[in-house]
């Protein structure tokens, strides 16, 4: 069996049999199949090791956990499964890509150094989307934030409130009632897009007030620099306004697919988020999985099952170009 510290350079001439983009559910899930493939996979991390997973508490829908399973924990046995079998691991971030050369040209760091590789497997996943209001910038850290698992403990017996109607509005309005001494869910219409099971949990807690049609004019920041409330505003057109005071806002409005190193060389739906033919790309020998082209389920796993396929194509496509070698074993 092939073992990490056996897993050398693909080839003499340091060409990587195949490169994976991320460190999620995705990426992950393809860096086992790969391993197992003997692939001799190389996995690099970027900016939010883990992904948007192991910002998580409680992961109640991924199958064999009847008990459900810390988000941080199942990502992490993930990562050792797919190291066990030989995969590497690099904590850089991908600043560029360069198809047009093949080998394929990986740059990472800001160009500071450049990796060749006859495979790759896109799995950058998505970020948190912002709302763009003035302030945002020097309040995050500040009273603002996008991971209440992150920062929730921050404001215990305070009030905050959560921006978004979705299952990770729940989630977090759920998740920060363990501190909070009152949550307010700010969602711009009156009906909740989020599962019944999370909208049932949310509207039975007393400590959670709903703001419906009404959404964030303004961030308000107290003279000590820190957030002190939103100004918000309807969404019926009347321009009515209120002030709700808080201690912590919490953004969970949906995501943005991190495709910025790929220039305009792949193409996307209106959303921004990839297309592809499942998950085989336009480029022969790329290969893409997970969130970063998925806006509609975004589960993971619906991101494991993908980039299970991503690396069996990927497998097959390298064994069909000459490329696959003996290893180790
Ligand atoms: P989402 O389902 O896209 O919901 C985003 C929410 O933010 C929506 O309610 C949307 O309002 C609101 N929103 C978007 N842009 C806004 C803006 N500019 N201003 C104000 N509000 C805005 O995103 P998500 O909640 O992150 O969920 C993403 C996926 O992950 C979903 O498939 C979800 O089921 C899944 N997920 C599941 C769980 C779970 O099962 N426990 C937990 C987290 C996420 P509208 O409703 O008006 O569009």
């Amino acid at each position: 069996m092939a073992h990490a510290d056996d897993a050398v350079a693909a080839q003499n001439d340091g060409t990587e049999m195949l490169i994976i983009i991320g460190s999620g559910v995705a990426g992950l899930t393809a860096a086992v199949y790969a391993a197992r493939g003997r692939l001799q996979p190389l996995l690099i991390e970027g900016m939010e090791p883990g992904g948007q997973l192991s910002l998580t508490s409680l992961v109640e829908n991924f199958p064999g956990f009847p008990d459900g399973i810390n988000g941080f924990e199942l990502v992490d046995n993930m990562r050792k499964q797919a190291e066990r079998f030989g995969t590497r691991y690099r904590s850089a971030t991908v600043s560029k890509i360069d198809f047009g050369q093949k080998p394929f040209a990986v740059h990472l760091d800001g160009e500071s150094e450049v990796l060749r590789t006859h495979g790759l497997i896109i799995a950058s996943g998505a970020r948190a989307r912002t709302l763009g209001l003035p302030g945002e910038t020097e309040l995050f850290g500040h009273g603002l934030s996008t991971c209440a698992t992150c920062d929730g403990a921050f404001f215990k017996g305070r009030r905050v409130a959560v921006v978004g109607g979705g299952d990770s509005a729940m989630e977090d309005a759920i998740y920060l009632t363990k501190f909070a001494s009152e949550v307010h869910v700010v969602h711009r219409r009156d009906k909740l897009r989020a599962s019944k099971i999370m909208q049932e949990r949310a509207l039975a807690k007393d400590s959670i007030h709903f703001h419906w049609n009404a959404h964030p004019a303004a961030l308000l920041r107290g003279d000590d620099g820190k957030l002190r409330g939103l100004r918000l505003e309807t969404t019926d057109g009347s321009g009515k306004t209120e002030e709700l005071a808080c201690d912590g806002v919490f953004y969970a409005i949906g995501h943005e697919p991190n495709t910025d190193m790929l220039g305009g060389a792949l193409p996307r739906d209106t959303q921004g988020y990839l297309t592809a033919h499942g998950v085989v790309s336009d480029i022969p020998g790329v290969f893409i999985a997970g969130d970063v082209a998925d806006h509609h389920y975004q589960q993971a796993i619906t991101a494991a099952g993908t980039g299970c396929a991503a690396a069996m194509e990927a497998e097959d496509w390298l064994e069909a170009q000459g490329l696959l070698r003996e290893t180790a074993g």
